[in-house]
């Protein structure tokens, strides 16, 4: 008999998506606070954010301004709690990529303000989830703290999310597809039927990510693109919610974790690095249980992530190794006592995984399988 609790956050308490959600989720943020914190960041993102703040301002919302300088960071935090409190803001709204939100989600949930996400890229499903990654100045993931509550109000807005670039959506396609290959493995022998049926969720995902992945960054306006969009940013933190923290992350996510530890020639984005890590979180499978399947599912993600253009190896996610002391120190961190490398039901050290890494990054498929195989492993 199981006799354990467990308190989860599933989903936002309320999301609304389609083509015009903005229009319709604007009086729902009137609902809700009248003088939100409206937080974002890039460069490339700010006309579309002045334009959702004009929006609001002309329904009668009172917007207090803030941008971050870096990715959901101490430095940047401290400075926005302040102008919160300075400000008296009743909420916080966060439009942008992965790290806006979950610098805005941080921020609400440590003033317990609601918090109201609208994702302008596919690239996580950070506008869902009730987690937030905290990284350096430089970009190095320091710990993921987990909140009190998902946001408050998901407002997912195609017709925004589609003016992202497509290395934002191949990227959390990559992300998204890390669901299965890590749930599945860490979970295989879970009695848990909610925790099943997430891994089952992810298995369905993953699926439709490789029918629909390319042909939906080929065409932004097909059924395909919103089935991957929302596949990417809205399944994937609802998999996590129903599976809770054991359906979350392994191996990839702390390849991840460990390599941004590491300096790079350019930036890599979150799921490029999830993507190389679902690659060597295989190679492990498959050098420590002679899994066969693995080798055919590494070959064949391989392949789809060369379709999506997206990167396969160290050079091309922009780590430059100079010394093999460098790859140690980012396994070592890999391999860390909390890290969520230990949830694969084997033992993985840092030899093990710098072994993989290489042979991953060396390892490049002759022969490209036909596109739209679905493997089964
Ligand atoms: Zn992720």
């Amino acid at each position: 008999m199981q006799n354990t609790n467990f308190l989860q956050n599933i989903s936002p308490e309320r999301v609304i998506r389609g083509e015009s959600a903005w229009e319709e989720g604007k009086s729902l943020i009137q609902s809700i606070c009248k003088k939100p914190l409206f937080l974002g960041r890039s460069h490339s993102t700010s006309k579309l954010r002045s334009m959702l703040e004009k929006d609001l301002i002309n329904i009668g919302i009172n917007i207090v301004h803030a941008e971050l300088e870096y990715d959901c960071c101490d430095v940047d935090l401290n400075r926005i709690y302040q102008l919160c409190k300075d400000c008296s803001c009743d909420g916080i709204i966060a439009s942008g990529g992965g790290k806006v939100l979950d610098a805005g989600k941080l921020i609400a949930n440590n003033l317990n303000l609601p918090c109201i996400t609208v994702p302008l890229s596919a690239s996580t499903c950070a506008g869902w989830t009730a987690l937030a990654n905290i990284y350096s100045k430089k970009g190095a993931f320091i710990k993921d703290q987990t909140l009190n509550n998902c946001p408050k109000l998901l407002i997912f807005d195609y017709s925004l999310v589609r003016k992202a670039p497509n290395r934002l959506l191949a990227s959390g396609i990559a992300d998204a597809l890390a669901k299965w290959y890590e749930a599945s493995l860490s979970n295989a022998g879970s009695n848990d039927a909610l925790v099943q049926q997430a891994v089952q969720m992810a298995r369905v995902l993953r699926d439709q990510l490789l029918i629909d992945g390319f042909n939906a960054l080929q065409n932004p306006y097909s059924s395909s693109w919103i089935r991957v969009a929302e596949s990417c940013s809205l399944t994937a933190g609802l998999i996590g919610g129903v599976g809770g923290a054991k359906c979350r992350t392994a191996a990839a996510h702390a390849v991840h974790n460990g390599l941004t530890q590491l300096d790079f020639t350019q930036k890599a984005l979150h799921g490029e690095l999830v993507g190389f890590g679902i690659l060597v979180q295989l190679r492990i499978e498959e050098k420590l249980l002679g899994n066969q399947l693995a080798l055919q599912a590494k070959n064949q993600l391989i392949t789809l992530l060369k379709e999506l253009n997206l990167p396969t190896n160290l050079k091309s996610l922009g780590i430059n190794l100079t010394t093999k002391k460098e790859l140690e120190m980012a396994c070592i961190f890999s391999c860390r006592d909390d890290s969520d490398i230990h949830n694969l039901p084997f033992k993985v050290d840092k030899e093990t995984l710098m072994e993989a890494i290489l042979e991953t990054d060396r390892i490049e498929i002759e022969k490209i399988s036909p596109r739209g195989t679905i493997f089964n492993c």
